[in-house]
């Protein structure tokens, strides 16, 4: 099965509206018509209308960086899927290790976010990836495998299989250590192995997994080459349109 790449820059805490709308606008101009890699920004919550303004008419899509799993209600400060979608976001990050880390996320509310990300027809990309303490300790394997059971568990399998997750070694975001080669693939087949087992081969082999962390111009190539590598969830890189588009532009 041929799964088309996905490429999505996550632009964190960082670009007013203003600067937002220039980085879209560059990478409009510069990878705009793209075909054959599917490229997605996911701007703060403030520029998103503007980036979407920015991309519109391009073959770029928009994504937002988190999101909550309740319609509406008496959730100060939080943000609903249907007021993403009415901005025209496509697809939404859900936990992200700083997310995980800072913000109390747990895989039981990543479960429910994702389902009520399919309720809305959007597209979840789910994050998963051990700590630089559980990798030394041969732990990876094991953590990685409960992140993907406890946030994909009871979801319906055909909106699993359009699902993105991406595979993001703590230690490597942020960090300029990329994960090698061997050890991406190795947590992507686990990976495609555990969604495998807990619905079927055919959901595993259409769901796309991207790697996270310090991926950059000139590492991304042989990270992509990997068999059950199918894109790259970028940060620092993808805040500059240079560096991003020469991401996006790995073949
Ligand atoms: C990220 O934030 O998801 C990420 C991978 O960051 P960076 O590319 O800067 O390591």
């Amino acid at each position: 099965m041929s799964r088309k790449p996905i490429i999505a820059g996550n632009w964190k805490m960082y670009k007013t509206r203003q600067e937002a709308a220039d980085l879209a606008n560059g990478l409009v101009s510069r990878v705009g018509t793209k075909k054959d890699v599917e490229v997605v920004l996911c701007p703060t919550y403030t520029s998103l209308e503007t980036v979407a303004q920015a991309i519109r008419g391009s073959q770029i899509r928009l994504g937002a960086q988190n999101c909550y799993f309740e319609d509406q209600g008496a959730f100060t400060g939080e943000i609903s899927l249907p007021m993403l979608k009415e901005i025209g976001v496509h697809y939404v990050i859900i936990g992200h290790s700083e997310r995980r880390q800072f913000f109390g996320e747990t895989d039981a509310n990543i479960n429910k976010k994702a389902a009520a990300i399919y309720r809305h027809g959007l597209t979840p990309i789910i994050c998963v990836g051990e700590m630089l303490e559980e990798r030394k300790a041969n732990r990876t394997a094991d953590v990685v495998t409960k992140q993907v059971e406890g946030c994909l568990a009871g979801l319906p399998a055909d909106k699993v299989a359009e699902s993105v997750i991406a595979y993001e070694p703590v230690w490597a975001i942020g960090t300029g250590v990329v994960a090698t080669k061997e050890q991406a693939q190795e947590a992507h087949a686990l990976i495609r192995a555990v969604v495998g087992k807990m619905f079927s081969q055919n959901v595993a082999e259409a769901v796309r997994i991207q790697y996270g962390g310090s991926v950059k111009p000139n590492n991304v190539t042989e990270i992509m080459v990997q068999p059950d590598v199918d894109g790259a969830l970028v940060g620092g890189a993808s805040l500059e349109a240079d560096s991003f588009a020469g991401i996006v532009n790995f073949g």
